[in-house]
């Protein structure tokens, strides 16, 4: 039990008095536990056979050492697997983001190395990303205070779901500008979009959209941008239709002046 009080002054002559708050926290604090525990199996216990699996199935340079399609799945589930626990893990990275620690930096320096992290990921499946900084000379360089490694994440997540909904060929648009109070950064594909009943599921933990093909994500790709984006006292939002393609923005507010 958590039994707070605090005392009341009394005013102009009046009685003052006490207030008593009493409250059940040992449900929320083993909640909080098995999800600590949950994140500790899941970065570390998780990961380690999981690397071990991989170097072994991998071999020497990246080329497996059989072509068996035993091997070949093996490396899929354990490749799947591993990816569900690094989101797992920037997820909890996300939330444990402490705004006391922010930096100031910039935002155009931050697109341009999301854009660069996912290059050969679009080459490889023949999408071209076009960046374009469309800030004025002068608002340059787009100030924030934020973690720019968690920044550059969110925006590779939005990246990395443009690029594999978009049918070859396809372009993404990546897109910074002004926006009220700060800086909007958008993510726009020609891939399948999102009908409407399914937007609100989308920044939720585990999150999918049901489909018959596409079962390599957990769902936990869009929390972490959303909770990246709130931790920044910032948001982001979705404009999608159903073979329109879809368009997620994240907007950050600019440095304090
Ligand atoms: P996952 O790791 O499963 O991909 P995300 O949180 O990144 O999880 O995405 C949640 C769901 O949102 C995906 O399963 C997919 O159905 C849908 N989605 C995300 N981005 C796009 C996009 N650009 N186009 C179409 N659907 C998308």
């Amino acid at each position: 039990l958590l039994v707070s009080a605090a005392g009341l002054a009394g005013v102009a002559g009046e009685g003052g008095g006490v207030v008593i708050g009493i409250a059940d926290i040992t449900a929320l604090r083993a909640a909080q536990r098995a999800r600590e525990d949950t994140m500790h199996f899941l970065s570390h216990d998780l990961r380690a056979p999981l690397t071990a699996i991989l170097t072994l199935v991998e071999g020497e340079g990246g080329v497996p050492s059989g072509d068996g399609k035993n091997a070949q799945r093996l490396l899929r589930h354990a490749r799947g697997a591993l990816h569900m626990a690094d989101q797992l893990l920037r997820l909890s990275r996300a939330e444990a983001l402490d705004p006391a620690r922010f930096r100031e930096l910039a935002v155009d320096m931050v697109v341009m190395d999301a854009a660069d992290e996912v290059w050969a990921l679009a080459r490889g499946k023949d999408v071209l990303v076009d960046t374009r900084i469309e800030v004025g000379e002068a608002q340059l360089p787009a100030l924030i205070l934020g973690d720019g490694e968690l920044l550059c994440r969110a925006l590779v997540n939005l990246l990395t779901n443009a690029i594999k909904y978009s049918p070859p060929g396809g372009t993404v648009d990546l897109v910074l500008s002004a926006a009220a109070g700060g800086w909007a950064v958008a993510v726009s594909d020609s891939g399948p979009g999102i009908a409407p009943e399914h937007l609100p599921r989308l920044f939720r933990r585990f999150g999918r959209v049901p489909s018959a093909e596409r079962r390599d994500g957990i769902g936990l790709g869009l929390l972490m941008v959303r909770t990246v984006a709130e931790r920044h006292g910032g948001s982001v939002d979705v404009r999608s239709a159903e073979g329109q393609g879809s368009t997620f923005t994240l907007f950050l507010p600019a440095q304090p002046s």
